[in-house]
C-alpha cells in the first residue's frame, strides 16, 4: 500500500468521466482544479465529472480548487510571440494595444493592470516559469519598453514574474473571491491560495469563510520569498502547506529550491501540517511515456524528505500520458517507501496532550502486535491527521460516516478513508457490526488484530480520540453473560485450559499441533480440546506461542 498521496491537476488531457476514472484507478487521490484556466461553467462540469468518475470506480477523491492569486499573466495572443534575444518589445495592459498602434507588432499584452506602475528600470521580467527573461528599459506612457535577454516562444496565458518588484496586487483578488464562492457552492474539499506573502493573507480568507459559516481547509502555496521568511507565522493559520516550486524557482532561483523544499517539509512534519510538494515532478512525461532518472529521483527524494503528497500539473492536465504519469509516480513512491530513511514516529513523538498521546500509543501498539490496520474513528478527520503525523508503520483506516470527511482524508499520508453508511449508532451491537463489516471488506481472518482509536461517548464523537483498544478478529463476538466458558482437560502430567471467551478461533493451534489435540468444532467453528488425545501432548508450548490472544494455558502437574 502506498502511503504518500498523489494530487493531479485536471485539464484538457484528463477532463472526461472515463479518463478521470482511469486516473483514480491509477492512483490519483486529489483532483486539482486550476482556477487560472477555464470558466466557472467548465469547472462546474469538471467537478461533476470527477464525482461521477468516483462513483463509477467506487473510490472517492478530494477536489482541490487552486485560486490563481495575483498571478501576473500574458493575455491571449493569436499566435505564439517569437521573443528573440536582444530584441525590444513593449509590455502593457491588453486594452492599451489600441492606444499605441505603433507597437502592434511588438506588444506583449498582460492581464495585470499594475504591471507598469509596479515595474522600474532595470527590473527583471520573467516569462513562462522563467524560461524567457527580459529587462525593463523605460516607461513610455502606460506601457513599458523591455529588452529580451533569453528568448523563446511566448504563448497565451503564460505566467510573468517580477522578482525585483514589490507587486502591489492583493494576495486575495476579486477573482479569487468569486472562485472561492464558486468552489464552496460546487462542493470543493480544499482551497489553495497562491502567492501568499504573510499570515494576514490567509487570515483574510479565514475571516471570510467564518462570515460565510463555511469550513474548508486552506492550503497556503509557498512560492514568494516573503512567504519563505514568514513560514512559521503562515503555518499557524494554515491547514496544509504546498511547496510551490514553479513560481518559487522563478522568484528565488532554482538553485535554492531543494534546500527550501527540505526546510519547509521539515517544519511541516514537526507541526503535523500536511505538506504537498509540487511542480515539474515528472515534467518530461508531458511529452514522453517515461520520466528522466532525475525526475524519478526527485519524486523519491521528496518522499524521503517527508512530504505527505506529491503533485502533478501539466503532466496530468495537458500532457500526452496522464494515466501513465500517475502510474509511474505511484510506483516510484511505493519503492521509496520500502526504504524509509528514518523513524518519524520516534522523531515526532509528542505526549503533550491526550489526542497525541493516544495516537503515539496506537502507532506503537499496532507495530508491536503486528496489527493489520489501525482503525481511527473520526468525525472531522482531525484524529487521522494527527496519527499521520507520527507516520505509523501500520496502515490507517479513517472510519467516518461523513462523505466530506472521506474526501478530506484522501490527502492524508497513510490514511485510507472508509465510509460507513446507514449505521445506527444507538444499536447495542454497533461496535461489533462495524468490526464484522471491516472483517469482511478487508478479508481479515480470525486471529488478525486491529488497533482502534476513538473518542468516548457515541461512536463518532466530536473532538479528539482518547481511547486505544486492541481487537482480535473472532468468529462470533463474545456476548457478556453468554455461553463462553473455560474448557479444561487433564491427565496426570498436565492440565490444558482454553478460555473460549477470548479464543479467536483462528485455528493457529490446530495447524501447529501434530498430535491433533486441538480441533475446530464443525458446528460453530469454535476451537475445542480433543480430550482423547491429550496424553500425546509433549508440552512444547508451540500452541501457546502461536495463539494471538493468550487463550491457552498448559499447566504441568507436579
Ligand atoms: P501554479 O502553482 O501551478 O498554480 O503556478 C504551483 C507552483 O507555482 O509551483
Ligand atoms: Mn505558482
Amino acid at each position: 500500500m502506498r502511503r504518500a498521496k498523489i494530487v493531479a491537476t485536471l485539464g484538457p488531457s484528463s477532463n472526461t468521466v472515463d479518463k478521470i476514472g482511469e486516473l483514480i484507478k491509477a492512483g490519483m487521490n486529489v483532483a486539482r482544479v486550476n482556477m487560472s484556466h477555464g470558466t466557472h461553467e467548465s469547472h462546474a462540469q469538471l467537478i461533476k465529472n470527477i464525482r461521477e468518475a468516483s462513483k463509477n470506480v467506487s473510490q472517492e477523491v478530494a477536489v482541490l480548487i487552486d485560486l490563481q492569486g495575483p498571478k501576473i499573466r500574458v493575455d491571449k495572443v493569436d499566435k505564439p510571440l517569437e521573443l528573440k534575444p536582444g530584441s525590444e518589445w513593449v509590455i502593457g495592459q491588453t486594452k492599451d494595444l489600441e492606444k499605441y498602434p505603433e507597437y502592434k507588432d511588438c506588444f506583449i499584452p498582460t492581464i495585470y493592470d499594475k504591471l507598469v506602475d509596479d515595474c522600474h528600470d532595470g527590473a527583471r521580467i520573467l516569462f513562462d516559469d522563467g524560461l524567457m527573461t527580459a529587462e525593463a528599459i523605460e516607461r513610455d506612457r502606460d506601457v513599458y519598453k523591455i529588452k529580451i535577454l533569453v528568448g523563446g516562444k511566448l504563448k497565451s496565458n503564460k505566467g510573468i514574474n517580477l522578482p525585483d518588484c514589490d507587486v502591489s496586487a492583493p494576495a486575495f483578488t476579486e477573482k479569487d473571491k468569486e472562485d472561492l464562492l464558486f468552489g464552496l457552492e460546487n462542493g470543493a474539499d480544499y482551497v489553495a491560495l497562491s502567492f501568499v506573502r504573510r499570515r494576514e493573507d490567509v487570515e483574510e480568507v479565514k475571516y471570510l469563510l467564518h462570515k460565510l459559516k463555511k469550513n474548508i481547509p486552506i492550503i497556503s502555496k509557498i512560492e514568494k520569498p516573503q512567504a519563505i521568511d514568514q513560514l512559521d507565522e503562515i503555518m499557524k493559520v494554515t491547514d496544509v502547506i504546498m511547496v510551490a516550486r514553479g513560481d518559487m524557482g522563478v522568484e528565488v532561483g532554482n538553485h535554492l529550491v531543494p534546500s527550501v523544499q527540505k526546510h519547509i517539509i521539515k517544519a511541516c512534519n514537526e507541526s503535523s501540517i500536511p505538506v504537498i510538494t509540487a511542480t515539474q515532478m515528472l515534467e518530461s512525461m508531458t511529452e514522453n511515456p517515461t520520466p528522466t532518472r532525475a525526475e524519478a529521483s526527485d519524486v523519491a527524494n521528496a518522499i524521503w524528505d517527508g512530504t505527505d503528497a506529491v503533485m502533478l500539473s501539466g503532466e496530468s492536465a495537458a500532457g500526452k500520458y496522464p494515466v501513465e504519469t500517475i502510474t509511474m509516480m505511484s510506483k516510484i513512491i511505493e519503492e521509496a517507501e520500502k526504504d524509509p530513511k528514518e523513524r518519524p514516529l520516534l522523531r515526532n513523538m509528542d505526549l503533550s496532550n491526550i489526542n497525541s498521546s493516544v495516537m503515539v500509543a496506537a502507532s506503537m501498539i499496532a507495530e508491536k502486535v503486528e496489527a493489520k490496520k489501525i482503525l481511527s474513528v473520526t468525525e472531522s478527520g482531525h484524529s487521522c491527521r494527527k496519527i499521520a503525523h507520527f507516520r505509523p508503520k501500520t496502515e490507517v483506516l479513517g472510519i467516518t460516516n461523513k462523505i466530506e470527511t472521506v474526501r478530506k482524508l484522501c490527502l492524508y499520508w497513510g490514511v485510507t478513508p472508509y465510509m460507513l453508511f446507514n449505521y445506527n449508532e444507538d444499536d447495542f451491537n454497533f461496535h461489533a457490526d462495524v468490526l464484522e463489516k471491516v472483517k469482511q471488506d478487508l478479508k481479515l481472518v480470525n486471529g488478525d488484530k486491529l488497533v482502534i482509536t476513538r473518542g468516548d461517548g457515541r461512536f463518532f464523537s466530536r473532538g479528539s480520540s482518547n481511547s486505544v483498544k486492541v481487537e482480535i478478529i473472532k468468529d462470533a463476538p463474545s456476548v457478556p453473560g453468554g455461553q463462553d466458558t473455560l474448557i479444561e482437560a487433564s491427565d496426570e502430567k498436565k492440565k490444558i485450559l482454553l478460555d473460549t471467551s477470548i479464543c479467536a478461533s483462528c485455528q493457529n493451534c490446530v495447524a501447529i499441533c501434530p498430535h491433533d489435540i486441538w480441533v475446530p468444532n464443525s458446528e460453530n467453528h469454535r476451537t475445542t480440546i480433543n480430550e482423547k488425545r491429550i496424553s500425546e501432548c509433549t508440552m512444547d508450548n508451540e500452541c501457546i506461542r502461536v495463539c494471538p490472544t493468550g487463550a491457552i494455558e498448559i499447566i504441568p502437574m507436579a
